[in-house]
């Protein structure tokens, strides 16, 4: 049974051949209920393309949680804001003014996020990290651990799970940008030593690069997912 499941809308590898793929990162959450969009890709361009090809509508989502305010994570903005008004949407901590009024005057309803606090039943935005830049994660509860949602990891892969662990317990899954493409082998190594000792499924996606990729998939395939722009995945 899964409890959350998972849509990338915009990343920058796909699994579907018609779809645009952008360097950045949207991902569809449905669990509990709810509809989270978590990032918003470069641009409203790619977000209503790719969103209108898989058939995904939204204008259901509940809640926007934007990791942190890279251009790769926010561009979507006046599209999300024009099909769904008014959606909350979740700053990270040190926001500023000029990007909340962006956020507004794209006519959605900016909440910065100044530490962890619970959204829904079981799904929490953590506390946000200095990378920099300030970055938040979203992180989703299951009865066989946490599902940990990531930007771009600017803080580091370390960093966010064990803020995790702290706050909330046991990782189980992270799915999202893993700023991995451009590091040397022994950082993406050691990465991948962590995630392995720890037994945590992951599912690099948009700046994570293929070496991690391709280590895990060596060592321990069934701690692997791969996906791209058109995965659905269920956890
Ligand atoms: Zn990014
Ligand atoms: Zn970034």
């Amino acid at each position: 049974m899964s409890y959350v499941e998972v849509t990338v809308i915009v990343n920058d590898e796909s699994v579907k051949p018609k779809l645009k793929t952008m360097h950045g990162l949207s991902l569809l959450i449905e669990a509990y209920g709810r509809v989270i969009l978590f990032d918003l890709g470069p641009s409203s361009e790619a977000l209503q393309y790719n969103a209108d090809l898989l058939g995904v509508d939204l204008s259901l989502v509940d809640a926007l949680v934007i990791s942190h305010l890279h251009s790769d994570h926010v561009g979507g903005a006046p599209y999300l804001g024009w099909i769904a008004p008014s959606t909350k949407s979740y700053l990270p901590y040190a926001t500023g003014c000029s990007f909340t009024q962006y956020i507004r005057r794209n006519g959605l309803n900016p909440v910065e996020v100044l530490d962890w606090i619970q959204v829904y039943p079981g799904v929490h935005i953590s506390k946000s990290i200095h990378g920099p830049p300030w970055e938040q994660s979203l992180v989703i509860e299951t009865p066989s651990g946490n599902i940990l949602f990531t930007g771009c990891c600017h803080p580091g892969l370390e960093t966010l799970v064990s803020e995790v662990e702290r706050k909330i317990g046991k990782v189980r899954a992270v799915i999202g940008g893993l700023h991995l493409s451009r590091a040397p082998t022994n950082v993406v190594e050691r990465a991948a030593v962590y995630l392995l000792s720890k037994r945590i499924v992951s599912i690099p996606l948009h700046c994570s690069g293929r070496e991690l990729l391709e280590y895990l998939n060596k060592v321990n395939p069934s701690l692997i997912i791969k996906a791209g722009a058109g995965s659905q995945i269920a956890l």
